[in-house]
């Protein structure tokens, strides 16, 4: 009898020094909480003392005209492509105005770009590959839009079409597969919502800071943040070439893409 209570007494011991153990454990968590180095001092007592009204936060209309935002600086809306040149040599952007707002690649002409530079920017871009489809791959209307000139998010007709997937849509070419293939039908249009924020270079040239990256295709988060390993080569490793501001550059792929391009704006960050 005397050993079955010692047990018994044994069990209930330990079983109390258990909840001793989590309920100190829960006190520590809720006591150890970090606070943002921003933060110090006495921690304020009124609700008051964390509101700010200062500075006012600049109104933008949404749909100022049609449908881009106030604070944007469009760089096509169809009616010409003054806003353009050819990336090659500085001369006019001969790419094909069509009468429905749109441009279409100029097969052999080259790339074109941005006559204006920008760093971080939040890009809008639609864009469209043509419905009758032709070849396959990399070589199925595969164009491009270039951030700073140097960093291609891919354009491709991937539809029932099977390609590298670090060089499919949306992927940053060779570096980020996209989170999903959010591409509607070939001849449908697309659009790429693009966060970009430029990589930051020393004195010497080095980088000390990576770009990164945000694109929705469609609405649909496929680029969450990513970070910018350099140039987006066909062949060889990114490179990291020291750069401030550079142009917004679409892509000829050169194998007759015939892909269009409508409604482009940014707005600078
Ligand atoms: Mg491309």
């Amino acid at each position: 009898m005397k050993k079955v209570l010692f047990i018994c007494f044994a069990i209930l011991a330990t079983s109390c020094q258990g909840q001793n153990t989590n309920s100190e454990a829960k006190k520590e968590v809720k006591t150890n909480v970090v606070v943002h180095e921003e933060y110090s001092g006495v921690e304020p007592t009124k609700p008051e003392a964390t509101e700010f009204y200062e500075p006012v936060v600049p109104k933008v209309n949404p749909k100022n005209d049609k449908g881009v935002p106030s604070d944007a600086i469009v760089l096509f809306n169809g009616s010409n492509l003054d806003n353009w040149i050819s990336a090659k040599d500085s001369t006019e952007a001969k790419w094909h105005l069509n009468e429905d707002g749109s441009m279409t690649v100029k097969d052999k002409f080259g790339d074109i770009q941005t006559k204006q530079n920008f760093g971080d920017v939040q890009l809008h871009i639609e864009w469209r590959s043509p419905a009758e489809v032709q070849r396959d791959g990399q070589n199925r209307a595969n164009s491009g839009v270039f951030l700073s000139g140097i960093y291609e998010v891919q354009v491709l007709d991937n539809n029932d079409n099977a390609t590298y997937v670090n060089g499919q849509v949306a992927s940053i070419y060779k570096q980020h597969t996209p989170l999903a293939m959010a591409s509607v039908a070939s001849g449908e249009w697309n659009i790429y919502d693009i966060v970009y924020h430029a990589p930051e270079f020393n004195a010497e040239g080095l980088k000390i800071k990576s770009g990164t990256l945000t694109v929705m295709h469609n609405g649909i988060l496929v680029q969450d943040h990513v970070e910018i390993k350099g140039t987006t080569p066909y062949i060889g490793w990114p490179k990291n070439p020291a750069h401030g501001k550079g142009p917004l550059r679409l892509q000829d792929h050169g194998d007759n893409s015939r892909v269009s391009y409508r409604n482009i704006w940014v707005r600078e960050l």
